[in-house]
């Protein structure tokens, strides 16, 4: 059966001597793996078309359920700046993996493609000299979209006023929730109020205006660092709840 459709190349790993496998997020098919053979043997545009973040049109041949044969891949775009930019390539990685660890396979998903694609371009085009910013909205905005944002607007449990953000139940908890016995010495992280207005205009704000907001550094370096701790605990127990397998070879 050929099927057409369109992906990003989220990543590649090799296969046997000279073949890959390659990890799209599609436009009708959500993340699917597809297998190349031999793009290795020649710097040919096939080959290229494989390079990690490349948007293509590509035609598949096989079930999806068992690792479908890419037969044709013409690149839309190759989003080579953003692999040739060391600093975007890191940030735009990390969402890759935040989009493999938890995003299911083979659900599809059109909003999220958009968005991903919209990002690409976004970091891509975007000029200033410091995105720091830009990645940080584009992280959270990711984490929103799926489902998995932090909650930093009061206690989790009970909507009191908190400025205190606990990693392992992904939100800001009041004195009084914190404190159950089962939840005794759980590690927290502090925040501010200016943590919490970037954060939450980073959610509400059109992506595309979203370089009006100018954080401090310490504002960047306060929630980049809670956005972190907060991926390190869910990836950490999405990793070890499902097949590893795949996931070994991460970006
Ligand atoms: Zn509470």
């Amino acid at each position: 059966m050929l099927t057409r459709t369109e992906g990003i190349v989220l990543k590649t790993q090799k296969y046997g001597e000279a073949d890959l496998i390659a990890t799209y997020l599609t436009s009708d098919k959500g993340i699917i793996n597809a297998f190349a053979k031999s793009p290795r043997k020649t710097k040919s545009r096939f080959g290229s078309s494989l390079e990690p973040l490349t948007h293509a049109k590509i035609s598949l041949w096989g079930k999806e359920q068992s690792l479908p044969r890419i037969t044709q891949s013409d690149i839309t775009n190759s989003f080579r700046q953003i692999r040739e930019n060391y600093r975007d390539f890191v940030n735009i990685s990390k969402l890759v993996e935040i989009l493999i660890s938890l995003t299911p396979a083979g659900i599809p998903n059109t909003r999220l493609f958009s968005f991903f694609l919209n990002i690409l371009h976004i970091v891509k085009s975007s000029e200033h000299e410091l995105k720091d910013a830009l990645h940080l909205i584009t992280r959270i905005r990711l984490l929103a979209m799926i489902g998995y944002a932090p909650r930093l607007k009061g206690c989790g449990k009970c909507g009191e006023k908190s400025l205190d953000f606990y990693p392992d139940s992904g939100t800001t908890l009041c004195g009084k929730c914190a404190v159950t016995p089962d939840r005794a010495g759980k590690p927290f992280m502090r925040i501010n109020n200016k943590v919490i207005h970037f954060y939450t205009h980073s959610i509400e704000w059109p992506i595309n205006i979203s370089n009006r907001l100018k954080p401090g550094r310490d504002t960047l370096y306060g929630l980049s660092g809670l956005l972190d701790k907060h991926l390190t605990y869910l990836l950490s127990k999405k990793l070890q709840s499902s097949d590893r397998s795949f996931r070994v070879f991460q970006v």
